[in-house]
């Protein structure tokens, strides 16, 4: 990966931060599965979900077939963060410059893995269980479904996670090789 010229090209999206990770420092845990099991109403509801996505051993094979990503974040700043919708409307942005990021570092990969934010809400109904996945290739697994800590992440390359006030944080991991 010529990273010089990735970062020219991310230096023209607005991301409040991004970071090259080498992926043996990510944190898989069951605590992060049993928090989808049981607190998330998407679980079971969707293919970028568990159960789909697999065992937390079946995410974690497949992020380690990546030895190298990019953690991206991007910030947007709501009147109320209490206010859920306001709050889930910053994310298709951020989708999109996830969606943007990855074209750029499909430009030099010969393979990616894309893991985002939130379940999948790209058609009305989901397929899932009774059929395949309509957009595989535009589906983005949250980076939680994979078991990931993203806050062990965050803290880890300095990352303000909880930027306070009225700011809302999202994350994109693109892994490539
Ligand atoms: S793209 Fe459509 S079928 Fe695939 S996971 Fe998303 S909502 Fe479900």
């Amino acid at each position: 990966m010529d990273r010089q010229k990735l970062e020219a090209q991310l230096a023209e999206l607005p991301l409040y931060v991004y970071d090259f990770i080498d992926t043996k420092e990510l944190v898989f845990s069951s605590r992060v599965r049993y928090i989808c099991e049981t607190e998330c109403p998407m679980y079971n509801t969707n293919w970028a979900c568990p159960p789909a996505v697999g065992t937390l051993e079946e995410c974690r094979e497949r992020v380690m077939r990546f030895s190298e990503g990019l953690v991206i974040a991007t910030i947007t700043e709501v009147s109320d963060i209490a206010n859920i919708q306001e709050t889930l409307d910053t994310r298709a942005p951020h989708e999109e410059i996830t969606r943007q990021v990855l074209e750029m570092v499909r430009q030099q990969a010969t393979e990616t893995l894309v893991l985002s934010t939130e379940s999948c809400t790209h058609c009305e109904h989901c397929t899932y269980p009774h059929a395949p996945c309509r957009f595989p290739q535009r589906m983005f697994p949250c980076v939680e479904s994979h078991c990931i800590l993203v806050t062990d992440l965050a803290e880890k390359r300095g990352i303000d996670f909880m930027a306070g006030g009225n700011i809302v944080t999202w994350f994109s991991l693109i892994l490539y090789k």
